[in-house]
């Protein structure tokens, strides 16, 4: 291996670093005596692109260069066209277009178009007897209640004594186990918080794409809602939104969603695809719990933020993409992934909480970048095919147990910024063989290691490593 050979290579570089340090020193005192540099005009030498960073320079004539990023510019889409029109129980579709070929998509909820609370497209008209409440700001109506509807297609009038109907009150439909569908008509903006808690026999319900917000626990418990369409256009959902939606299979989130409260689709132990819009910055506390059939989730490129217990126990999912964006993964964010093979860390994470990928058993290299500089304890604790670690170079703390019982482990690059390793950190790591050290041996011994870590002070410690370059 090539760093067999970094002891010497760190020799020779010291050599060479010395002798030009000291012949850099003169020249460019020499230099800054003589001139401040007067440099030309930036020059392109590399065009950015809507997803790429271009490069510019600009030259002194003593020949010194300067060299900076141009930011990609990012798409620039034009407006939507719908390419598969809605009908009255079937979504349409959307597409835009930037001028690079990136296509956008969006869904166009399925949607009766009521006039006079009859549909102009399939005469069906809306339910009657239904339970209305007027709106505090008394130009509007709320449904409240089932009332002495009995149907069990239910279609929201659009409007009730001559006002819009803009809202399902809260708990309006609660418990109610009677019916299977749930159109909206045209003008429901809000659906209340419980407002569709626990229907046990509701299948399906078609989203109005006039509606911005869906409740807290709006649709908890609904055991056999199969298909929910979310419209572009919805900005928030509650906590608890889906939780425990255990027909639910897959989840589109749109764009338009700024805000995915916790426990929004926990437990939803049939889901195994989930797509996250532009819009939504933050996986919140739970909002994946237990989806234990989850195995694919498309993270946006916007993504800082993965909540404790964000994907606990998906033991189905195989692997994650993160953005450039992520700044934090917290606690049991990844617990007991035991499918998650591939988990690729990018520079500008700056936490990994405790726990976060305890049991990822099938996680074999983990990268931490330089940026991080908190790995919380038990971190990758039973990570048992986990062979290869490279540590950041900001890390101080390696904690409790953070690497416990990693069966498999042989390799550990760890930085010399790193000042103390907690109790059983490496404990149970029978095969560590190698630890590729950056700092020299008296570092080494500066370094405050707690009890149970023979295995880690048993293997062959390497001085003066350089530490892997972190992009794969
Ligand atoms: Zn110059
Ligand atoms: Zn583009
Ligand atoms: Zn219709």
């Amino acid at each position: 291996m090539k760093r067999l050979f970094c002891l010497l290579l760190l020799a020779i570089t010291t050599i060479i670093a010395l002798e030009s340090c000291a012949f850099k020193n003169n020249d460019s005192v020499a230099q800054v005596d003589s001139h401040e540099h007067n440099f030309n005009e930036w020059i392109t030498t590399l065009e950015s692109s809507c997803t790429t960073d271009g490069k510019k320079e600009r030259t002194c004539q003593c020949g010194e260069k300067e060299i900076a990023k141009i930011e990609a510019t990012g798409h620039v889409f034009s407006e939507w066209t719908t390419i598969v029109e809605p009908t009255c129980t079937s979504s349409g579709k959307k597409e835009r277009t930037c001028q690079c070929g990136e296509k956008d998509f969006c869904i166009i909820s399925a949607e009766h178009t009521l006039i006079d609370n009859v549909c102009s497209t399939c005469s069906i008209e809306a339910s009657k007897g239904l339970l209305f409440s007027l709106n505090e700001n008394q130009d509007s109506y709320s449904i409240s209640g089932i009332g002495s509807c009995d149907s069990s297609t239910i279609i929201i009038p659009s409007s009730y004594n001559g006002l819009p109907v803009t809202c399902i009150a809260d708990s309006a439909f609660a418990y109610c186990d009677k019916i299977s569908s749930v159109s909206f008509g045209g003008n429901v903006t809000k659906i209340g918080n419980k407002a569709f808690y626990k229907c046990y026999t509701l299948t399906r319900i078609f989203i109005s794409n006039e509606t911005t917000e869906i409740g807290n626990s709006a649709f908890e418990g609904c055991t056999k809602l199969s298909n929910v369409t979310i419209p572009d256009g919805v900005t928030r959902i509650g906590s608890l939104a889906f939780y425990g939606c255990i027909y639910l299979s897959d989840i589109s989130i749109p764009n338009s969603v700024t805000r995915l409260g916790d426990y929004a689709f926990g437990y939803c132990s049939k889901l195994t695809s989930a797509t996250l819009g532009n819009g939504v910055e933050a996986i919140e506390d739970k909002t994946f719990y237990k989806c234990s059939r989850l195995e694919t989730v498309t993270l946006n490129e916007n993504i800082t933020y993965i909540g404790t217990e964000a994907f606990f126990d998906c033991s189905k999912l195989t692997n994650i993409n993160f953005s450039n964006a992520i700044k934090s993964i917290n606690s049991y964010a990844f617990y007991n992934c035991y499918n998650l093979e591939k988990v690729l860390l990018h520079e500008g994470l700056t936490f990994i909480g405790k726990y976060a990928f305890y049991n990822c058993e099938k996680l074999t290299k983990i990268t931490i970048p330089d940026s991080v500089y908190t790995l919380g304890d038990n971190a990758f604790q039973d990570c048992g095919e986990l062979k290869t670690v490279v540590l950041g170079r900001k890390l101080k703390e390696i904690g409790y147990k953070t690497f416990y019982s990693c069966s498999n482990l042989v390799e550990i690059t760890i930085p010399s910024s790193i000042t103390s390793i907690g109790y059983e950190a490496f404990y149970e790591c029978r095969r560590l063989a190698n630890v590729y050290y950056t700092g020299n041996k008296t570092e080494w011994k500066k370094i405050t290691i707690l009890g149970y870590n023979s295995n880690l002070t048993n293997a062959t410690i390497n001085y003066n490593c350089i530490s892997e370059d972190h992009a794969e």
